[in-house]
């Protein structure tokens, strides 16, 4: 058994597909000097044919997917495109005789050196687009087809490194039931599209490839992080029997999408999404969101090779509004930075802190031009919503001062003066801010009367209020919502909100986590804004619970000292009040 961070719960067992890095020629064979030419057109021609993969994938996803999803691809022409890249392989292939596959393997260790002590997380995950540019190129040189998915029988669980941005691609019809990872935290793609598809998964178990092969038996826990290799056929059939219930219970709980989202005593909360894009947004209406309560739009920049355009951003704006029909949109401005970084705001010099450093509204504010054509594009996104029975808020991330917001005023009314104009459509947008640093949550009376609504980013929050960085699984003991310290500053806020009639949400991962949730509720939260898949297990609690029951329980861990004290408590209470919600919790 082998522990790592669960990122996605749930339950599977399956056979082990490995994914390893499938470069080839290690050996580094030199070139006769005869044999150069031949090798620089072999790589000429295996470079085309990997454009005309991505070309051909790209437009397949589009079609697919969605534009969004697409996008990566045109990201990976681009590394292929860059100037440097062909040009170090061919001198490598010219003045080293190196083969054309010895090259892109040193390639990539080149790379790999200059990203290995990188903190930005951006930049790692970069470094897993380059790999996987120079493992398509490199199977075209071997004339392997590429990404090929296993020809195996039942249901698999796939074991990589990383899980690369073509084999989220690669699964798309193939029956993938968990996913673990040696490496990667909750900002990864394993864990993004895992979480995103509801599928079961485990991220950070180092050294899974040394013990696992493919066709082996394996268990993903995504509940406990945990991953069991062979095991006997007892473990085995309980765990079985665990991921029917699993699988028993979604289906069983996605058939509430349409009851009201209404607690014991009848009162009416709203079960809102988090999204990063289009699948998302169509995910959150299959799940029975009421609305986005969270669109992060930085992976939109995440996904494009230069800063997406006016006309860009406002399309794929409209796109989200298109695939929410009837239902509000918040987005949020550009939350850059920290962990995700993109090389066209020059983030290519190292933070010593990056999170607490020039992220998110810190850096907008820097780039005025870029972030005035955001919000410019917002707004004509939110005048398109109206007309189309939609509704958008604005939402800034981040916030520490009174300034700041002072300063988000005037910027707002002089976008909307240039738009008006131009004689653009432009709407009025409720527009709030999201208290995600300790700072504006001890400030928040003071705040609130200068915004529309707040939107409480605890992830954050956690994570400068306890000073531990939330993707460090060495002081992840410390990130727990349900600390002490955390539900007082939680308290706090919410009470705040309720004495002067401002609406507020929670968006962090806490709000679909069922023992968190029940405090929140306890607190006098009535707007919580989660992953889609997990709407439908909110939703089942609520109808469970009575507002008053969630009051009893806060007061009550109120009073413990300890984080673990109230752990034990809660999953006490829980356990009571709905047995199946454990199943759908992640340690
Ligand atoms: C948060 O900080 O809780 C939040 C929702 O924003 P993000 O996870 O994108 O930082
Ligand atoms: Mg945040």
């Amino acid at each position: 058994m082998r522990r790592g961070i669960a990122v996605s719960p749930g339950v599977a067992v399956g056979t082990a597909y490995c994914i390893h890095t499938i470069l080839v020629d290690p050996e580094r064979s030199r070139l006769e000097a005869e044999d150069v030419a031949a090798e620089l057109d072999a790589y000429q021609s295996a470079r085309e044919k990997t454009i005309a993969d991505l070309r051909a994938m790209q437009s397949k996803v589009e079609r697919q997917l969605g534009h969004q999803e697409a996008a990566i691809f045109a990201v990976h022409e681009a590394i292929l495109r860059d100037r440097d890249f062909t040009q170090k392989v061919q001198t490598w292939i010219v003045e080293e005789r190196f083969t054309a596959a010895a090259s892109l393997q040193r390639l990539l260790e080149h790379y790999s050196y200059l990203f290995a002590h990188t903190h930005d997380s951006y930049l790692r995950e970069r470094l897993n687009d380059v790999r996987d540019v120079i493992q398509r190129l490199s199977a075209h040189l071997n004339a392997q087809t590429v990404p090929r998915m296993p020809s195996l029988s039942g249901p698999l669980i796939l074991v990589a490194d990383e899980f690369l941005p073509s084999h989220a691609v690669a699964i798309g019809t193939t029956d993938v039931r968990g996913i673990v990872t040696q490496t990667g935290s909750r900002t990864s793609h394993a864990a993004i599209i895992a979480r995103g598809r509801g599928i079961p998964a485990v991220s950070g178990v180092s050294g899974i490839l040394k013990h696992v092969k493919t066709g082996d038996t394996i268990i993903v826990d995504g509940r406990e992080g945990q991953v069991i290799v062979n095991p006997d056929a007892e473990v085995k059939s309980a765990f079985r029997k665990l991921e029917r219930e699993f699988f028993l219970l979604k289906d069983q709980l996605a058939a509430n999408r349409d009851q009201p989202a209404r607690t014991v005593d009848g009162v009416e909360l709203e079960l809102l999404s988090n999204i990063n894009g289009v699948t998302d947004a169509e995910a959150a209406v299959a799940m029975g969101a009421a609305a986005v309560g969270l669109f992060r739009t930085e992976y939109l920049y995440l996904t494009h090779p230069s800063i997406p355009s006016e006309e860009e951003q406002f399309e794929a704006y409209c796109r989200i509004i298109d695939a929410s029909p009837g239902r509000r949109v918040t987005i949020r401005t550009l939350d850059i930075g920290g962990d995700k970084t993109v090389p066209y705001f020059g983030h290519h010099h190292q933070e010593a802190n990056p999170f607490l450093g020039w992220r998110s509204i810190r850096l907008s504010f820097e780039h005025p031009e870029f972030f005035n054509t955001q919000i410019r594009a917002i707004l004509r996104a939110a005048a398109y919503a109206r007309q189309h029975d939609g509704h958008v808020k604005l939402m800034f991330p981040m916030i520490t001062t009174i300034e700041e917001i002072h300063r988000l005023r005037a910027m707002m009314r002089r976008v909307k003066q240039r738009l008006r104009r131009a004689r653009k459509p432009v709407a009025d947008v409720p527009t709030g801010i999201m208290i995600e640093v300790p700072a504006a949550a001890v400030s928040i009376r003071s705040m609130l009367p200068l915004v529309d609504f707040v939107s409480i980013g605890s992830n954050d929050l956690i994570q400068y209020l306890m000073a531990a960085d939330r993707d460090n699984p060495k002081v992840s003991h410390l990130c727990q919502p349900i600390a002490p310290a955390v539900l007082r500053v939680l308290t706090d806020v919410i009470s705040a909100c309720k004495e002067m009639d401002k609406p507020v949400t929670l968006c962090g991962e806490m709000a679909g986590q069922p023992s968190s949730f029940v405090l929140l509720l306890g607190m006098g939260l009535r707007s919580f804004s989660m992953s889609p898949p997990l709407v439908p297990s909110i939703k089942d609690l609520t109808r469970n619970i009575s507002v008053q029951q969630a009051e009893r329980i806060l007061e009550h861990a109120l009073k413990l000292k300890t984080t673990s004290q109230i752990k034990r408590y809660l999953t006490e209470q829980l356990r009571r009040i709905s047995p199946n919600i454990e199943m759908l919790e992640t340690a």
